[in-house]
């Protein structure tokens, strides 16, 4: 299935343009056990529906963006620099291509 993406740097383009770099995930506490480096390196939650996620544009700019997309459907909510990324909840702060 292919979608379209918006790089923040260079507008949109079709998804095989980026590299997917899994979901977003918070880094364990500084002196983790090995339990939870353990579930931080392995364990992912695998979402059926809206997630956060790390993209790569490895075609273009070569810059690490985070979108928040609906996996089920592939609906694109949003696509921010990381340093630009909204709290959960907040409204999307730039319109993505891949929805109808
Ligand atoms: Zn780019």
């Amino acid at each position: 299935m292919s979608f379209v993406l918006t790089c923040p740097n260079c507008g949109a383009r079709e998804v095989t343009d980026f590299a997917f770099g899994g979901e977003l995930s918070s880094r364990p506490r500084a002196r983790p056990s090995f339990r939870e480096l353990s579930a931080y390196n392995y364990f992912r939650r695998n979402t059926a529906g809206v997630q956060r996620e790390w993209w790569f544009h490895r075609s273009g700019c070569r810059a690490w963006f985070i979108a928040e997309r609906n996996t089920t459907t592939n609906h694109v909510f949003f696509t921010a620099r990381p340093a630009e990324v909204p709290e959960a909840g907040d409204p999307p702060v730039a319109p993505a291509g891949g929805g109808p």
